[in-house]
């Protein structure tokens, strides 16, 4: 299954998509998107010694060369990610979720953290997931349900396309639960790394600081992207400080101005609290890779974990230096790792609620925040995976 999902999800396909559209019929072309991960274009810059803004508006020109008919900033979605997950752990907090949804909520934006708690310690770690849909696969929704109707489309006449930083978001995307039944198709169709899009540069013999550049598409008419942005907190998200910003003000009232880490183990396992008089009213912690991933779910096993909120990535270091980004042969990784980081944080921040087109399609799209349409198509499930007798079984 992993060799098809390979093929089916690799950068000759998205050629093959394209190739097919400059041969078939008007009406019979397929509408290509491709959403582009911040994580992917700081990776890109660094390789081509640009700043990210260049990079992203460069890239822009080089996938509708290809064909491409829009170019997307993954970073758009990521901030209804990002509200989502904010709302759903003041909830939680409060008891107000399911009582089955247990402190602390953990991130569930990795697949590669995923897909190990799902087979191997299901019962225990799934109820304590967050729902909330990566920002890869809420662009799924974005695309295919809001662009879809936008364009006057049916969901399977786009062709989505992602570019991220690990392979393991080739996983995610084939997911059951975002696949269309009615449409048969997927929310993304196709994943392919940043080393992919290099590759892709190479057999076409181009040079991306040599493009010219072009703006980025917008989603909607007041979130016109023309430049690509970022948000606060580190390579992976951000998901820690905005969740934690977010409950300290709305929970107890208190403006974090600054988030302070402290390191534990090591430096991919830190740890935030909000005291007052001695009290800490929040705790809570990143754990990246999968040496203090295990510690964590130890901590979880034996009832000792004192954290409301964990961001949990397998990657040590996080997304930046994911699997799926590209390696510098003459440059140690540590020190390519910086560089890359950088970059990524030279793009400008915004503040999730504050981004221009988010509230309109909270209420135009989404019929409003927390209304049974935001449900389903900004959040998910999980799934534990049994072990049968002729070996391992997905209940889905
Ligand atoms: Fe992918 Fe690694 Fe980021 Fe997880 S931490 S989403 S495996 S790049």
């Amino acid at each position: 299954a992993e060799t098809v999902l390979i093929t089916q999800q690799s950068h000759e396909e998205l050629r093959k998509v394209l190739d097919a559209n400059k041969t078939s019929a008007p009406g019979q072309q397929r509408l290509v998107v491709i959403s582009v991960s911040p994580q992917s274009r700081a990776s890109l810059a660094a390789r081509f010694q640009l700043n990210p803004t260049d990079t992203a508006r460069k890239l822009t020109t080089f996938f509708k060369k290809l064909g491409a008919h829009y170019v997307f900033d993954t970073a758009f979605s990521r901030n209804f990610s990002l509200l989502e997950s904010q709302r759903e752990f003041v909830r939680r907090f409060r008891g107000q979720a399911d009582s089955k949804q247990a402190l602390p909520v953990l991130t569930s934006a990795c697949p590669g953290w995923i897909c190990y708690a799902e087979k191997t310690h299901g019962t225990l770690l799934i109820p304590h997931l967050s729902t909330a849909r990566s920002p890869q696969q809420v662009m799924g929704s974005l695309v295919k349900d809001f662009f879809a109707q936008q364009q006057r489309l049916t969901p399977d006449k786009i062709y989505h396309v992602t570019v991220m930083p690990c392979y393991d978001k080739k996983l995610e995307a084939s997911r059951p639960d975002f696949f269309s039944q009615e449409h048969q198709t997927r929310d993304v169709d196709c994943v392919i790394t940043t080393g992919e899009v290099f590759k892709l540069l190479q057999e076409e013999g181009v040079l991306l600081s040599e493009l010219e550049p072009t703006p980025l598409d917008g989603l909607c008419s007041s979130g016109s992207a023309q430049e690509p942005t970022s948000h606060q907190g580190g390579g992976s998200g951000g998901y820690l400080e905005h969740v934690f910003r977010h409950a300290a003000q709305e929970l107890f009232g208190v403006h974090v101005t600054e988030v302070t880490y402290r390191p534990l183990r090591n430096k991919d396992f830190q740890e935030v609290t909000l005291e007052r008089e001695g009290q800490v009213l929040l705790h809570f912690a990143m754990a990246y890779g999968f040496r203090n991933i295990q510690n964590l779910v130890q901590k979880l096993k034996r009832g000792r974990c004192p954290y409301h909120y964990v961001e949990v990535m397998a990657c040590p270091a996080g997304c930046l230096n994911g699997g799926g980004q590209l390696k510098a042969p003459d440059t140690a990784d540590k020190e390519l790792l910086q560089h890359v980081e950088r970059l990524y944080s030279m793009v400008r921040t915004e503040v999730p609620e504050d981004v221009p087109g988010v509230q309109e399609l909270y209420k135009r799209w989404l019929q409003g925040e927390g209304s049974e349409q935001a449900g389903r198509l900004l959040h998910t499930s999980y799934h534990a995976v049994e072990k049968a007798s002729s070996g391992l079984s997905i209940r889905w």
